[in-house]
């Protein structure tokens, strides 16, 4: 019988891509919805995506007692000093504007030359069980920022990250062939090596 799972993020794309990945896994993911936990805003105040994650997992864990996974993720620009990081669902101000995020991202690259617009995407997925257990697995994606968004797919700033080994960015790939390589995908195999080593 697959293993349920309550899904601490309220991020469709996320979800849908952590679905995908844990399909195999024999997990069943449910949304936070479907778990009957109310609407809580979870405040994201860490300095780090495994606070974040941790946070988040741990409240709605607390809220509804069964397993959670939660995934605090984002995107680091080395020639912005890792920017923007932890802020990278609100970089423009308002939390989840995605255009405006990809457009003051593009601004603070012009002129910034292809060998320097080098970065990678991070996640940190945490999965809090009811007896306290907490397992942690972080993924990453190496890759390099374009200059113009490129792609209807996916979501963020899928549009101008272009992962090493490609020449077209994660909304260009098929949801398959960024499923197979993003640093979620990523994350989620380690998680599945704690699992099996718990086993
Ligand atoms: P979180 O909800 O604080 O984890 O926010 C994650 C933010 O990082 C998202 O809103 C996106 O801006 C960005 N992000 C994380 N993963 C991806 C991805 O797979 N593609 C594009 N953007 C992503």
């Amino acid at each position: 019988m697959d293993k349920i799972i309550v899904a601490a993020s309220r991020n469709r794309h996320k979800i849908e891509e952590i679905e995908a990945i844990t399909r195999k896994f024999g997990m069943r993911i449910i949304s936070r919805d479907e778990a009957g936990i109310p609407p809580v805003e979870i405040v994201e105040d860490g300095e780090t995506f495994e606070e974040n994650s941790l946070k988040k997992a741990k409240e709605i864990m607390k809220l509804c007692g069964k397993i959670t996974l939660a995934d605090d993720s984002g995107l680091m620009v080395d020639y912005l000093g890792g920017a923007p990081g932890v802020y990278s669902a609100r970089f423009a101000g308002e939390e989840g504007n995605d255009d405006a995020n990809n457009r003051k991202l593009l601004t603070l690259l012009e002129d910034v030359p292809s060998d320097e617009r080098t970065a990678r995407f991070v996640s940190v997925i945490t999965m809090v069980y009811p007896d306290g257990t907490t397992l942690v697995a972080r993924g990453e994606c190496p890759g390099r920022i374009i200059t113009a968004p490129a792609g209807e797919g996916g979501f963020g700033y899928d549009p101008l990250f272009v992962p090493e080994g490609y020449d077209k960015t994660f909304a260009q790939l098929s949801s398959e062939e960024k499923n197979a390589i993003s640093h979620r995908a990523n994350a989620l195999a380690r998680l599945e090596e704690l699992l099996k080593e718990r086993e």
